[in-house]
């Protein structure tokens, strides 16, 4: 998996070809040669007319993208290799539009569309972690205030718990999850799959938060108030929550309700492997030849 890719001018020649780039997505899709997904018989041939592999014992076809996120792609691989490569390098995430830009993609709906599968591709991957030890929570609104409203406006605005794993006084990995209220059964039902069970959280004074824990004890509340006392009490989830807030508002300009959920995923999948930057292209090549593949139509829903 390690590969430098921080490098623009190795990578540009090393990916320069669409035969390349489908070398390298076979490796990593097949690392100890072709395995057919019906009956994992090792022998193909190759039909170079149709790009399909057939399987030697079952006669199964199978192309190289089918069940990726490439899969029936018109874009070419070697465009889908820059933008996963941009998307995983910039910390604080780049925009669409200049991605557009840069990629020479004709329409904002092409390029938007594969922004948000290589997103839920990273979404599927962090799904599969659990969070462990000292954890800090809390919950924020995300998005614009409503002009004309003062303070605490809400409309519009998505409610979003946000869980951070620290080793002593660092941060380590992260979640984040939109919810509609935060209450006991939509904190398990969004976090208790993604928690050992032995971790101990930090809160603020919401008691909803105990509902996640089997022990009282392994709740640590402490009622603070608004304002600088509850930044001392749990640092980090409060950084990574004005993080989360300016990148969404600084790089994509505002995202809706609908859509926020993704966002928060890349943000999270950037953050949980800031350590491993030479590796986060073929991470998330990897995380995208993994997870299912979503249609524009499902995105938009
Ligand atoms: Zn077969």
């Amino acid at each position: 998996m390690q590969q430098d890719s921080l490098n623009l001018i190795k990578f540009q020649k090393k990916f320069s070809t669409e035969k390349a780039c489908q070398k390298h997505l076979f490796r990593l899709r097949w690392p100890a040669g072709f395995e057919c997904p019906r009956c994992g018989n090792r022998k193909a041939s190759f039909i170079r007319t149709r790009r399909f592999y057939q399987c030697c014992s079952c006669r199964y076809q199978v192309s190289l993208t089918a069940g990726t996120v490439f899969h029936k792609t018109r874009t070419p691989l070697t465009k889908w290799f820059w933008l996963i490569l941009l998307m995983g390098r910039q910390k604080s995430g780049i925009s669409m539009l200049s991605l557009q830009r840069l990629l020479e993609i004709k329409s904002y709906k092409t390029i938007w569309t594969m922004g948000h599968k290589i997103r839920k591709a990273m979404a599927d991957r962090d799904a599969s972690y659990q969070l462990a030890g000292l954890l800090e929570m809390d919950d924020a609104f995300f998005g614009p205030s409503k002009p004309g409203k003062r303070g605490r406006g809400t409309v519009g605005k998505a409610k979003v718990v946000v869980a951070v794993e620290t080793d002593q006084d660092r941060p380590r990995f992260a979640k984040m999850r939109q919810v509609q209220e935060v209450s006991a059964q939509a904190l398990v039902s969004h976090f208790k799959n993604c928690l050992m069970d032995d971790v101990i959280i930090r809160t603020d004074g919401w008691r909803a938060y105990r509902s996640l824990v089997s022990d009282p004890q392994q709740h640590e509340p402490t009622v603070v108030g608004p304002g600088p006392n509850a930044v001392k009490v749990l640092p980090w989830v409060h950084a990574l929550i004005a993080n989360a807030k300016g990148n969404l508002r600084g790089v994509h300009h505002g995202v809706s309700p609908k859509h926020l959920s993704r966002y928060l995923a890349e943000f999270c999948y950037r953050f949980n492997r800031r350590f491993w930057e030479s590796q986060m292209f073929n991470r998330i090549l990897n995380a995208c030849i993994i997870t299912s593949t979503i249609t524009f139509a499902e995105l938009k829903a």
